[in-house]
């Protein structure tokens, strides 16, 4: 990823309207661009300053733990979706040995 296409995700990211693809993409190159996490972490910041005026922050601390819980969740996604299509593929399995199987037993 570029670093002007990873810019154009910040916001987006912050928001919350990043799709999950797009996510992992943009977190993985802003954990190896050093200029594309300073500008992050200073929209990011900025974000919480306006939502919460008064608050006290550790921003590097909150910043590393929001980048933390989105790589579990998209993980965790990701995990569920592999799972999904194993206990699909199980079942269609089974289903397949119950037609074959059930309509030998039919026979006899
Ligand atoms: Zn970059």
């Amino acid at each position: 990823m570029k670093c002007q296409l990873a810019e154009h995700m910040i916001m987006p990211f912050i928001n919350g309207t990043l799709e999950d693809d797009k996510k992992a993409e943009f977190l993985k190159h802003i954990l190896n661009c050093s200029s594309c996490y300073d500008e992050f972490q200073i929209y990011y910041t900025l974000q919480k300053m306006d939502e919460e005026p008064d608050g006290s922050y550790d921003m590097k601390r909150i910043l590393e733990r929001a980048i933390q819980d989105e790589l579990k969740l998209i993980y965790r996604k990701r995990l569920c979706f592999i799972l999904q299509k194993v206990v699909f593929f199980l079942a269609e399995i089974c289903i397949v040995l119950v037609v074959i199987f059930g309509l030998d037993s039919c026979s006899k």
